[in-house]
């Protein structure tokens, strides 16, 4: 196949940009994060969640979702349970593997000639070294974290990107695993689709209206047919 046999694809494609979030989306790291929580609440003497309680509650910011657990920010700050996290999930992250089809789906995509982003709310450098990690950079034209020195929001990255684009917002997907993703990508004026085999439960995502699909091949059909 030649290069202008790839542009004749292109034509007939939905979308000509697909900007996709890494944690829960790609990356299969929701059972760590509900396994760090566990360890969090038994140290404190407090009830186990489940992997369904976490989908159902998880919430941006994240202050708001941890006294829905039972922690009390009287006696453990916010900021003491967020590092306490982190220092797990940093320790622990590369346990988690990408999601079922993720090289082979993104290797398709890239093959009908369909650009490629990462958006995430994850630090920039963390973010390059996992998608370095996974052998997967060469899939994507651009990945955008979260650069601390500005501590600009997802929301304020997405503009940013879909402004130097220069392309027709039609013409790009989001595809998310949460509803701070659905207001990412309604703030930037893309289409939006959602999986739910990520950080939030299926009913939660469908409230926002996207179409929701259980597995990357739901994403596949959705943007090839
Ligand atoms: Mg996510």
């Amino acid at each position: 196949m030649c290069l202008s046999d790839f542009a004749v694809i292109n034509v007939f494609m939905k979308f000509k940009h697909i900007i996709w979030d890494w944690n829960g989306t790609l990356w299969d790291d929701t059972w760590l994060c509900v396994e760090i929580n566990n360890h969090m609440l038994e140290r404190r003497g407090l009830p186990d969640t489940t992997l369904e309680i976490y989908r159902d509650k998880l919430c941006f910011p994240v202050d708001q979702y941890y006294c829905q657990l039972g922690f009390n920010y009287e006696t453990d700050p916010y900021k003491i349970l967020a590092e306490e996290f982190i220092a797990e999930y940093t320790e622990r992250r590369y346990e988690c593997p990408l999601h079922t089809g993720t090289r082979e789906l993104i290797a398709e995509f890239q093959s009908l000639e369909i650009r490629q982003a990462v958006l995430s709310a994850y630090q920039h450098n963390t973010l390059m070294e996992a998608v370095e990690k996974f052998q997967l950079l060469e899939f994507f034209d651009d990945v955008i974290g979260l650069n601390d020195i500005y501590a600009a929001g997802k929301v304020e990255n997405g503009l940013k990107y879909i402004a130097s684009l220069n392309v027709n917002p039609t013409d790009v997907l989001f595809i998310g695993d949460t509803l701070h993703d659905f207001e990412v990508a309604e703030a930037m004026g893309v289409n939006c689709v959602l999986v739910a085999y990520g950080h939030n439960s299926r009913p939660r995502l469908e409230a926002t209206g996207a179409p929701v699909f259980d597995n990357l091949a739901g994403v596949r059909k959705h943007v090839i047919g």
